[in-house]
């Protein structure tokens, strides 16, 4: 009877695989066309200053607008874009809507776009960050590159290369998700960074949370003493906020300040809290 069980669980999970593997060779299918149907849409989200909680610039976030499953998730479709090649043609795709987006934003407004550690291995990835400053016109220091630890795993030293050239565009790093892996502190002394984004989980668990506030502190002040800049994601009540601002983290992203924002909602947004200077942008828009 146990035998029999045990069968059948194994069973169950053999059909699952099927199911899963064959659901991602669907998307697979369906995301290769999705960019050519304009399918993939960039939302916008705000960081503010923490002093003046005024924002300082946008994170880029990808979405896929499916004809019939909706608005799916990057955590659905990113590992399967990551699984064949399709992520070089996203990732190239989504620095150049960045790129031509910011350049319509009054100007200290700075874009940060996230990139996938495949789509970094497997493209030129200087040349395609050039390509799309030149066609967009935007300054380089304008643009911030988000990057995670899975990425500086392998080959470290093509990765350091890769990251300085970059630099030497006088575009930004910024570590994302910092504090989630295994060797975040080590990456920070070997790698050139500008920013360090603490990941929302420490920031979720700070309320109420002692051992979490100590633990935001103390990667605060590491990052005051690297001399980086400090971001904190995944903010979403004034107490965090406040919290936050207190130990010193230089820029605030989170639902408290705003969601991120459709390619509609915002120019509405910019005009709310750049008038004047946000018109260029909502007449564009309109156009469209
Ligand atoms: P991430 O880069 O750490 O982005 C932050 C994620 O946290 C976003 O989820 C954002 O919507 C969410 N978030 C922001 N504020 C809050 C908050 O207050 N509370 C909560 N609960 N969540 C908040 P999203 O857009 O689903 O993106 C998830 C991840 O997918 C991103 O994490 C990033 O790793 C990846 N991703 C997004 N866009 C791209 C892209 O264009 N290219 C690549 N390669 N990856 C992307
Ligand atoms: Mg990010
Ligand atoms: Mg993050
Ligand atoms: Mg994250």
């Amino acid at each position: 009877r146990a035998k029999d069980d045990g069968r059948s669980v194994y069973r169950f999970f053999e059909s699952q695989m099927d199911s899963d593997a064959r659901e991602r060779r669907l998307l697979e299918v369906e995301l290769r066309d999705a960019i050519g149907n304009r399918e993939l849409v960039l939302y916008y989200q705000p960081l503010v200053s923490a002093e003046s909680e005024e924002p300082v610039g946008f994170e880029a976030l990808i979405r896929w607008n499916h004809p019939i499953r909706g608005l799916v998730p990057p955590v659905e479709f990113i590992p399967v874009a990551e699984h064949s090649n399709l992520i070089v043609d996203i990732g190239d795709w989504t620095i150049e809507q960045a790129c031509m987006a910011a350049s319509t934003w009054p100007e200290h407004l700075t874009v940060a776009v996230n990139l996938s550690a495949k789509h970094f291995r497997r493209s030129d990835i200087t040349q395609v960050v050039q390509k799309a400053l030149a066609m967009s016109g935007l300054a380089p220091k304008r643009l911030e590159i988000e990057i995670t630890e899975g990425l500086l795993m392998e080959d470290p030293e093509e990765v350091v290369a890769k990251l300085g050239e970059l630099r030497a565009l006088g575009v930004s790093i910024a570590m994302d998700d910092f504090g989630t892996g295994y060797s975040s502190l080590n990456y920070l002394l070997k790698f050139p960074f500008d920013k360090i984004k603490i990941d929302r989980s420490f920031v979720n668990a700070s309320s109420g949370d002692e051992v979490a506030r100590d633990i935001l502190k103390a990667i605060a002040s590491l990052g005051r003493t690297l001399k980086l800049k400090i971001t904190a994601e995944g903010v979403e009540t004034r107490e965090q906020a406040s919290f936050l601002t207190e130990i010193a983290c230089d820029q605030l992203q989170g639902f408290f300040f705003a969601r991120p924002l459709d390619p509609v909602e915002l120019p509405h947004y910019l005009l709310t809290r750049f008038p004047g200077r946000a018109e260029a942008v909502t007449s564009e828009a309109q156009a469209r």
